[in-house]
């Protein structure tokens, strides 16, 4: 289907070699499908430390950051599915964590830079560069206002900006310009400047052929202050080439009948494993081994996960009589309350501030309830997730959460979940207490939506069609 077609995808983050959220598991899975479908795609990211893959030497050759030369050395994963690259330099990458440091709009202008130059250096002439998010947003920029001008070998190629997360833009210091050798005219308001500062995702926005975020439901949310973090003019004005694409999870790292981490496996025809499962995750943390619902949470912590509707929620929650399990970290603050609600209901609660793959998947699948009651969302793995473990979510109706829970109270022979509208504790408790009550009262309901989910098909065929549509969109235009 896209015989012949070449696509450069490039990510700050690719699971399993370097993770934080959603953005990793993306660029783990969808370009192993578009690869099934004939497409010669090449992911590339940065190398930083400690990723645990052998990875051989590709080619170097100099990256141009402000008036210096940069090393790159290009290498390749050895075992990845797809041909996976990353661009490696000392200075940039070789430190912990993968954000968060003084210098991140350098380090990006770097793996925007070197991902356009290694096309050249090894000879790979894509058709689209596909961006995804703000670290790589400037590509677009450059190919436009500089690659193509110098060097027809870029002529032909096109790009399309997947919007993972709109909040997070990347604003930096005008003097980007500089490091990416661009001209300062394109610093004013209808260009990459927001308010004083060089906005990458911005330039992205502009300069991409096509742009698509990641459900259909956020794509529209976006184009509305309430969603569009300052960015809604600009969104609005580029909406003729704008789409929603749902994201899809990958079938074999998320599988609760084989899944490495878990003692048990099980399917819908026999569920014992998942109870089994369950009883582990309580004793492994410390719970009393009961059978109440287990609420379960694994998110990054922060506002946008609408957790502060749970701690405002959770004396009242605790009234429920459930348990509640949390793994995640972030907010200093957030990570304090949490752990200050496990000392206060030691036999109720247990939080764990890490990141851990493995505890994911045990709660995942030893849970009853996952909460996702987001402020905005837009996609949201977890909720797929723990639908294909079986284990039911509980989401606030916004982007790719309205667009894949139903509310059993909605409809009967689809509902697969709980939802809720209003941003409020009491509209977020009323949505748990109604999943308690099934849960406690209606057994048979229960077990029907548990089926329901366990046989759901997330995974990425049909959404990679879609982009396959999009990349071919843009090489007509
Ligand atoms: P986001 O991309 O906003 O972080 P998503 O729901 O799209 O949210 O994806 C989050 C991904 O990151 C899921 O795979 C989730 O299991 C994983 N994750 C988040 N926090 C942790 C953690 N502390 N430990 C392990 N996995 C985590």
């Amino acid at each position: 289907m896209g015989k012949n077609l070449k696509v450069l995808f490039v990510s700050a983050e690719v699971a399993p070699y370097a993770k934080t959220g959603g953005l990793a598991d993306v660029a783990g899975s969808l370009p192993e499908v578009l690869s099934g479908m004939g497409i010669d795609i090449r992911v590339v990211f940065p190398g930083y430390r400690g990723i645990d893959a052998e990875q051989e030497y590709v080619a170097d050759f100099p990256v141009t950051i402000g008036n210096r030369l940069e090393t790159c050395i290009l290498k390749r994963i050895k075992d990845a599915p797809v041909t996976t690259y990353t661009v490696n330099n000392y200075c940039y990458y070789y430190r912990d964590g993968i954000y968060m440091h003084h210098d991140d709009g350098e380090r990006f202008s770097f793996l925007c830079r070197a991902s356009l130059d290694l096309c050249r250096a090894i000879g790979f002439k894509p058709d689209i560069i596909h961006m995804n998010d703000w670290h790589s947003g400037p590509v677009a920029l450059l190919l436009k206002e500089q690659y193509k001008q110098r060097d027809s070998f870029f002529s032909n190629i096109k790009t399309v900006l997947t919007i993972h997360n709109l909040e997070y833009q990347g604003h930096f210091e005008k003097d980007i310009l500089f490091l990416l050798g661009l001209p300062e005219e394109l610093f004013t308001p209808e260009g990459v400047e927001f308010y004083g500062k060089f906005n990458f995702l911005k330039a992205g926005i502009l300069y991409a052929d096509k742009i698509n975020t990641v459900s259909p439901t956020y794509s529209e949310e976006i184009l509305t202050p309430e969603y569009g973090e300052g960015l809604e003019g600009v969104l609005f004005n580029r909406r003729k080439d704008l789409c929603g694409i749902l994201n899809g999870i990958s079938h074999s790292q998320f599988n609760p009948e084989t899944d490495v981490y878990l003692k048990y496996g099980y399917n819908e025809e026999n569920l014992s494993g998942k109870r089994r499962n369950k009883s582990l995750l309580q004793a492994e943390l410390g719970l009393p081994v009961e059978n109440v619902p287990v609420v379960g949470v694994v998110h990054r912590l922060v506002l946008q996960k609408g957790l502060d509707l749970v701690i405002k929620a959770f004396d009242k929650m605790m009234e429920l009589r459930i348990q509640f399990i949390l793994l995640g970290t972030g907010d200093p603050n957030l990570e304090k309350c949490f752990v200050s609600l496990m000392h206060k209901y030691p036999r109720q609660v247990a939080v764990r501030i890490e990141f851990n793959e493995e505890l994911a998947h045990k709660i995942y699948s030893g849970s009853d309830i996952f909460l996702m009651p987001s402020r905005f969302e837009p996609c949201g793995l977890g909720q797929m997730i723990s639908l294909r473990y079986g284990t039911i979510p509980l989401v606030r109706e916004t982007g790719g959460l309205k667009d894949t829970v139903i509310d059993i109270g909605r409809d009967l022979t689809r509902g697969n979940g709980f939802t809720f509208s209003e941003y409020t504790p009491y509209a977020f408790l009323g949505a748990l207490q109604r999943a308690v009550e099934v849960y406690r009262n209606k057994p048979g309901l229960w077990l029907a939506m548990v089926k329901r989910g366990l046989k759901t098909d997330f995974s990425w065929e049909n959404s990679a069609k879609q982009y396959l549509n999009i990349y071919n969109s843009a090489l007509r235009e």
